[in-house]
């Protein structure tokens, strides 16, 4: 239903090019719900606001790919046709709920702005959108909505804020809901009753979920496939057991080895992996991870890793899966 290809999108700065998506490739098929995650910088939140087409496009080059949703290429289409897709057939949640949400106009007024904006077909009439716009707090499992309608942003606490926003961007029914951290910013059971609404969002509203994190235990809780990003590219990508259970890239093991776990003896220090991302402003002609990992030998800093097909779901991109390759790790199973 959507498909990335080959996208590359450069940000242009006083300290040079940053190139900060390097070829990425990318499938969301119907219901499903794909999380790309990485550390900050490895280029998901570009590549999920590229869908979208956020960028400020004075500073931002996109230098090759086609974003196809339903066969239709959304950077080829004009700005006009793109605010047609956005809200309507893509709907997207941010981080910072407060951000997200204008101060000085209620949250019924928000999503009403949102409802007569998009939805095509039909003009809603003040009292209809407001009525639509009590329906959706309530689909969202916000108390009282007839009453919280009428409220301003600063009288919601985080985790509703984040309803709101939720219910912002299923207003319109899209297809596709795209959250970038979206509970980054809230407090741990509260993070687990955002996932568990968006988990039903999609069973209800059959919309397929692109989510953006850092944190694996958001990715078990609700993804069925992972893309795992380092230096602006997909170094593995497969489903959710290939990742946690089956993994081959180095960065992976890394990032499951820096998860806190119940198995962990009392004192016993986090692992993280040492060193620090790569400048992508001059990015590394061989394998992104080089400068960071256990196992690199020299023609990793020399050629970037082919992607090898491990099953039909699961792809990695590392020399240690070369046939030719003399050293053979793969990963226990956790
Ligand atoms: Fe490590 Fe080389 Fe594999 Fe990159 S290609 S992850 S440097 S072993």
């Amino acid at each position: 239903m959507l498909e990335i290809k080959d996208l590359r999108v450069s940000f242009h700065t006083y300290s040079g090019e940053v190139q900060a998506v390097r070829g990425v490739n990318l499938k969301l098929e119907d219901e499903d719900t794909l999380a790309i995650v990485g550390e900050s910088g490895c280029g998901k939140s570009v590549t999920a606001q590229t869908i979208m087409r956020l960028h400020n496009m004075e500073n931002t080059e996109i230098k090759s790919g086609e974003i196809l949703l339903d066969g239709t290429d959304l950077l080829k289409i004009s700005e006009k046709e793109m605010q047609n897709i956005r809200g309507n057939k893509i709907g997207m949640i941010f981080q910072e709920p407060m951000t997200a949400l204008n101060p000085t106009m209620t949250v019924g007024n928000q999503i009403a702005e949102v409802l007569r904006r998009h939805k095509r077909g039909k003009k809603l009439s003040r009292k209809e959108a407001r009525e639509r716009a009590v329906e959706l707090l309530q689909m969202v499992k916000l108390p009282n909505p007839e009453q919280r309608v009428d409220q301003f942003p600063h009288e919601f606490s985080g985790g509703q804020l984040q309803r709101v926003v939720i219910a912002m961007a299923m207003a319109c029914s899209p297809q596709v809901l795209i959250a970038d951290e979206p509970t980054t910013a809230l407090d741990v059971t509260v993070q687990a009753q955002i996932l568990n609404l968006m988990k039903e969002m999609q069973r209800e509203k059959k919309v397929s979920i692109i989510i953006i994190t850092h944190d694996l235990g958001v990715v078990a809780s609700i993804a069925k496939k992972v893309a795992v990003m380092y230096g602006g590219i997909v170094v593995e990508m497969g489903t959710v057991e290939d990742i946690f259970y089956r993994s081959e890239h180095p960065y992976t093991w890394g990032l499951l080895d820096s998860i806190s776990r119940l198995s962990k003896q009392k004192g016993e220090p986090l692992k993280s992996i040492e060193g620090t991302p790569p400048d992508l402003v001059k990015p590394p002609v061989g394998c992104p991870f080089a400068d960071r990992c256990e196992y690199a030998m020299k023609v990793c800093k020399d050629h970037l890793p082919p992607e090898t097909e491990l099953s039909e779901s699961h792809r990695c991109r590392c020399w240690m899966l070369d046939p030719d390759c003399p050293v053979k790790l793969g990963r226990r199973k956790v």
